[in-house]
């Protein structure tokens, strides 16, 4: 099989919501000069052997991550939460609607959906805001259609599964498609939820990492490391990662794991079946 044709998942950021460096911190790990260190905020960009092409999360170093990976085909977006650090860069989609003159659209879980309507109504309630009479003026808005998980959509078949999880005051949309799962942004991930994806046996797991010590929000080294020793991927990938780890330190610590799991890094390529 080659490249083209099968799924793969680029890391457009692996950074937690402040990005990394840290505007302003003195820390060794936000002065670091290796480039695996600089993690912007946590999102991905998924190629599916069927050539669809989705974005996950469209935090604030959207654009940045578009232009860094020469990116400008856009066929849907899966927003997980409506965290700032997962939606703040939505209307530099505009871009994308405007270059492949369509509308782009947006799948999320029933609660994302009506606080995306109430963070960005010019966007998903464009049609109250605007008609004939009152015309969108200047530079325009992103053109984006707002689609609730599940449902039905030609673009979100069979090889797609969605898991709802808790993050707090929000929930987390999880998704597996294929071999492959994303679960950023989670407290915790119920055991039924662990032993279906251990039954799949997963190429990729993906999974939120934020830091070492615990947190009422976001997996910890230890609770990921858990996950991913039961689930047993073929690789686990952490993401999502606070100051509290050079990149470099955190693999060869995880070198010595008796399964393979490793951090992932901005721009890095993973492929699955
Ligand atoms: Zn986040
Ligand atoms: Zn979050």
């Amino acid at each position: 099989m080659s490249s083209n044709t099968r799924n793969q998942i680029q890391i457009l950021g692996s950074g937690t919501s402040t990005g990394i460096p840290i505007i302003g911190c003195d820390c060794p790990v936000c002065h670091s000069s290796d480039p695996k260190d600089k993690r912007l905020r946590t999102s991905a960009y998924l190629t599916t052997s069927k050539g669809h092409k989705f974005l996950i999360d469209a935090g604030p170093d959207l654009r940045a991550q578009f232009l860094r990976e020469k990116l400008h085909e856009l066929d849907a977006v899966f927003i997980t939460h409506t965290h700032a650090d997962h939606v703040h860069g939505i209307d530099d989609l505009r871009a994308l609607c405007f270059k492949n003159k369509k509308n782009i659209p947006v799948f999320t879980h029933h609660i994302a959906a009506q606080e995306l309507r109430e963070k960005f109504p010019y966007i998903f309630m464009r049609e109250k805001l605007f008609s004939s009479e009152r015309p969108v003026l200047g530079g325009g808005i992103p053109l984006l259609d707002l689609f609730e998980i599940p449902g039905e959509h030609p673009l979100v078949g069979d090889d797609f599964e969605f898991t709802l999880l808790p993050h707090g005051y929000f929930k987390t949309m999880g998704i597996t498609h294929s071999k492959m799962t994303y679960f950023t942004d989670v407290a915790s991930v119920p055991s039924e939820t662990l032993d279906h994806l251990r039954k799949k046996q997963l190429d990729l797991f993906i999974i939120d990492c934020l830091r070492v010590s615990p947190h009422q929000t976001h997996l910890h080294l230890e609770k990921s490391l858990e996950y991913a020793k039961y689930v047993n991927a073929k690789l686990t990938g952490l993401i999502h990662f606070s100051h509290d780890f050079f990149h470099e330190e955190l693999e060869s610590k995880l070198a010595s794991e008796n399964f393979k799991v490793r951090p992932l890094f901005d721009g890095e390529h993973l492929f699955y079946a």
